[in-house]
């Protein structure tokens, strides 16, 4: 039996996700299975997590800078709040 974190290392090396589909996977809250990250990153060395940024739908803004796990909540450009989530892979 592979633990849950086992199994979010094989799904994220097979193909990106974001936070909120691997919390709907899990049934849990996002805020739960952030605390698995920082485990997850010591466990895939010499592997790594790699964030793929969250895009306005709207204008295209990239958040570029933003290394945070949760998606922004508005664009800072155009104010949009059509963000798309950043997406997680494991390489
Ligand atoms: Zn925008």
């Amino acid at each position: 039996m592979l633990t849950r974190r086992q199994e979010i290392i094989e799904i994220l090396e097979k193909s990106p996700m974001s936070i909120s589909q691997l919390a709907n996977m899990y049934k849990m809250k996002v805020e739960e299975l952030l605390e698995d990250f920082p485990h997850i990153k010591k466990t895939i060395h010499p592997k790594q997590l790699k964030i793929i940024p969250a895009v306005c739908k709207d204008c295209r803004f990239v958040f570029k800078e933003r290394t945070k796990l949760k998606a922004p909540s508005k664009c800072p450009k155009c104010r949009s709040e059509w963000i798309e989530e950043p997406l997680f892979k494991i390489e």
